[in-house]
C-alpha cells in the first residue's frame, strides 16, 4: 500500500472533460490495489486569468510542488487565439509550470491498438506494430530565447538557444529509455543550417560512445517528417529539440488515429505532470463527446514514471485495450463501420473503462 498525493489540473475546454475521467480511474486503482490516494484542484490557463488575472498563480504553483504528481488536461480559449496581441495568455502559464517544475523532458509514446488501424490516415500495412517512444525537450529552444520587434515593428525575431548540458540531461533520459526498448535511438535536427543543431549533434555523439548497446542514428527533421509516415516501423527511440519535438509529435499522433488517444509525461527534477497532447479542443468543448482515453493513459503513464506502479499502470492499458476489443469508440475514432450503439460519449468511455478494471 502507498500514500500519494495527486493535483489534478484541468484547466480549459475539453480539459475539464476528461481529467475528471483520468481521476475516476486513478480512484479505481487506489481502491483495487489498496492504496491511498488524496487529491487536491488547481487553476491554470483560461480559467486561472478569468479567477485571478495571471495564466498560473503562485498557488497552484505551489501545490504542483507539493503533489506527488500532476494530472493535467490543456489550457487555452478562442478569445486569445484570435488575438496574438493579449498580454495574459493561457499558455503563458503551461509554460511557467514547465520551467518553474524544471520539467526539461516530454515524453509521448505513440503505439497503436490493433483496433484502431483502420482510424489512422495511414494505410494498415504501414502502420501496423508501429511503437515509437518520443523526446522531446522542453525548457529551452526557441520558446524561450528573446523575443522581440526591431525596426519599428516591422520584423520580428525569436532566439533559439541551446547549452550543452541542456542537451546532455535530455539524451541520457533518452539512452536509457532506449536501453529498455529495442536498442536504437534517433536524434533529430538541423545540422546542415543550426548552429544549436549543432552543438546538438556533438552532445549526442558524445552520449553515444558511453551506451555503445545503442544503436544511434542521426537525422534531418524534414526527412524525418518524411519517414514517420512512409515506413514508422523503424523508429523505436526518437530524441528532439522542443520545436520539432511540438511539431513532429503531432504529426506521429496521426499514427495512433487521434490526438484523443495520446498522452504524455513531462518530467525533470521535480513534480513530473501528466497529460493528454491534445489541447482545450473549443470545437467540441461541451458536448460530451471527447475522447478521454488520452488522459486515461495519462493517469497510467503516472503511474509508472512517478509511482513506480507498473503492474497498476499496465492494468489501464489493457482495461483500454478491451474496451477497443469490444468496439467501443468515441467520435474521433470511429470509422464507417462502427455500430451506433457502440459510439459513445467522453463519461460513457470512462464507464467502460472502468467496468473492464
Ligand atoms: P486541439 O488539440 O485542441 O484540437 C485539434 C483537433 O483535434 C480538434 O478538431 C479537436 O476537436 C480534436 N481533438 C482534440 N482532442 C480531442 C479529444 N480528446 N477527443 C476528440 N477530438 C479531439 O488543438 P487546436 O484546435 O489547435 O487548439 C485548440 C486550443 O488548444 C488552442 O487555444 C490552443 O492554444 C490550445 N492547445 C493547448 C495545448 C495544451 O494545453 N497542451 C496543446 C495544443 C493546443
Amino acid at each position: 500500500m502507498a500514500k500519494k498525493h495527486i493535483l489534478i489540473v484541468p484547466g480549459d475546454g475539453i480539459g475539464q472533460e476528461v481529467t475528471l475521467v483520468g481521476k475516476k480511474v486513478l480512484d479505481k486503482i487506489a481502491t483495487k490495489f489498496n492504496h491511498e490516494f488524496t487529491y487536491d484542484e488547481a487553476l491554470i490557463g483560461h480559467v486561472a486569468i478569468e479567477a485571478t488575472g495571471v495564466a498560473l498563480p503562485d498557488e497552484s504553483l505551489e501545490k504542483m510542488r507539493n503533489a506527488d504528481a500532476v494530472l493535467f488536461g490543456a489550457v487555452g480559449h478562442p478569445k486569445y487565439d484570435n488575438d496574438p496581441s493579449a498580454k495574459v495568455r493561457p499558455e503563458q502559464g503551461l509554460l511557467k509550470m514547465r520551467k518553474e517544475l524544471g520539467l526539461y523532458a516530454n515524453l509521448r509514446p505513440i503505439k497503436l491498438f490493433d483496433e484502431l488501424l483502420s482510424a489512422s490516415s495511414i494505410k494498415p500495412e504501414i502502420l501496423k506494430g508501429a511503437d515509437i517512444l518520443f523526446f522531446r525537450e522542453l525548457t529551452g529552444d526557441i520558446y524561450f530565447g528573446e523575443k522581440g520587434r526591431k525596426n519599428d515593428g516591422d520584423t520580428a525575431y525569436d532566439i533559439a538557444e541551446y547549452s550543452r548540458y541542456e542537451v546532455q540531461r535530455i539524451g541520457r533520459k533518452a539512452f536509457e529509455a532506449a536501453r529498455t526498448r529495442r536498442k536504437k535511438l534517433c536524434s533529430v535536427d538541423k545540422a546542415n543550417v543550426l548552429e544549436t543543431s549543432r552543438l546538438w549533434r556533438e552532445e549526442i555523439q558524445k552520449l553515444a560512445l558511453e551506451y555503445p548497446d545503442v544503436e544511434v542514428e542521426h537525422q534531418f527533421v524534414d526527412s524525418t517528417a518524411m519517414m514517420l509516415i512512409k515506413d514508422p516501423r523503424r523508429f523505436d527511440v526518437v530524441v528532439t529539440a522542443n520545436l520539432f519535438g511540438d511539431i513532429l509529435t503531432d504529426e506521429a499522433s496521426q499514427i495512433a488515429g487521434s490526438m484523443g488517444m495520446l498522452a504524455s509525461a513531462s518530467i525533470g527534477d521535480g513534480t513530473g505532470v501528466y497529460e493528454p497532447i491534445h489541447g482545450s479542443a473549443h470545437d467540441i468543448t461541451g458536448k460530451g463527446i471527447a475522447n478521454p482515453l488520452a488522459s486515461i493513459l495519462s493517469a497510467a503513464l503516472l503511474l509508472d514514471i512517478s509511482f513506480g506502479m507498473k503492474a497498476e499502470s499496465d492494468l489501464v492499458i489493457s482495461a483500454v485495450d478491451k474496451v477497443l476489443k469490444e468496439g467501443y469508440r468515441t467520435v474521433d475514432i470511429a470509422d464507417a463501420t462502427t455500430a451506433k450503439d457502440k459510439i459513445l460519449g467522453t463519461a460513457a468511455m470512462g464507464e467502460a473503462v472502468l467496468k473492464f478494471l
